[in-house]
């Protein structure tokens, strides 16, 4: 059983919005979402955080999983997506945006994407009350590539340095602002102490994956269950790779 393919789903926005709305896709329906975590449920799957999901992925532990992860803390995730989570005992990661809590998804101003909620740190800390996660996705969402390599080491360690004082827990998983990365990106989220990194690349994560370059597979509005069970259950991701 170790050498399975498993799944780390990437999700943003758990919301009902408007057909009018400028990338509509980052936004699941919370019937959507509700249904998708229940059909993991009949499935046999457990649902679960990157903290959770690492022996998964290395081999020490076997079991039917998928990784559940939400980009950029939207207060929507508390919202909508934690009581179905509760529901079906699943856990998932939320990556944080360290600087941006309690404002919203600014760095989207420019490509004019709807701009949501972004949770607040009293919101955060009952997401992990509830059982949830979080990891770092940067201080200000950067995107790592453009910028010098100590002021991207700067918005990579400053963001775990400042989640782990705020909420007082180890903050052990990044994912790339825009997924964008390259070598030195890794070096770099390596030396700031990280143990698992998520891209945007799609696909799989089986036992050879390399932890700091873990490929997702993308749930968004147009993922009806058909293809949401077909990204699971198939390799219908991992031929999606570059
Ligand atoms: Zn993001």
């Amino acid at each position: 059983m170790s050498n399975i393919n498993i799944p780390i789903l990437m999700y943003h926005s758990i919301e009902s919005m408007p057909k009018t709305t400028v990338m509509r896709s980052l936004h699941v329906s919370p019937k959507r979402f509700q249904f998708q975590m229940w059909m993991l449920k009949i499935l046999g799957y457990k649902g679960l955080s990157l903290r959770e999901l690492k022996p998964y992925i290395n081999g020490d532990k076997n079991g039917k999983v998928v990784g559940i992860t939400f980009d950029d803390g939207y207060q929507n995730n508390l919202i909508n997506a934690a009581p179905i989570l509760k529901k079906y005992n699943f856990s998932a990661t939320c990556y944080i945006v360290s600087k941006r809590i309690g404002t919203s998804n600014k760095w989207d101003l420019e490509k004019n994407i709807t701009q949501r909620q972004l949770m607040s740190s009293s919101e955060i800390q009952k997401w992990l009350d509830l059982g949830m996660d979080i990891g770092a996705h940067t201080q200000t969402h950067a995107d790592l590539t453009k910028i010098k390599y100590n002021i991207a080491f700067d918005e990579v360690k400053n963001c775990k340095n400042d989640l782990e004082l705020f909420f007082s827990i180890s903050i052990d998983d990044f994912c790339y602002p825009f997924g964008r990365f390259d070598k030195t990106t890794i070096e770099l989220v390596k030396n700031a102490g990280f143990k698992s990194a998520t891209t945007m690349n799609r696909g799989r994560v089986n036992i050879e994956s390399n932890s700091l370059e873990l490929p997702r597979v993308p749930v968004t509005h147009h993922t009806l269950p058909h293809l949401f069970l077909a990204k699971i259950l198939t390799n219908y991701e991992d031929k999606r790779r570059p």
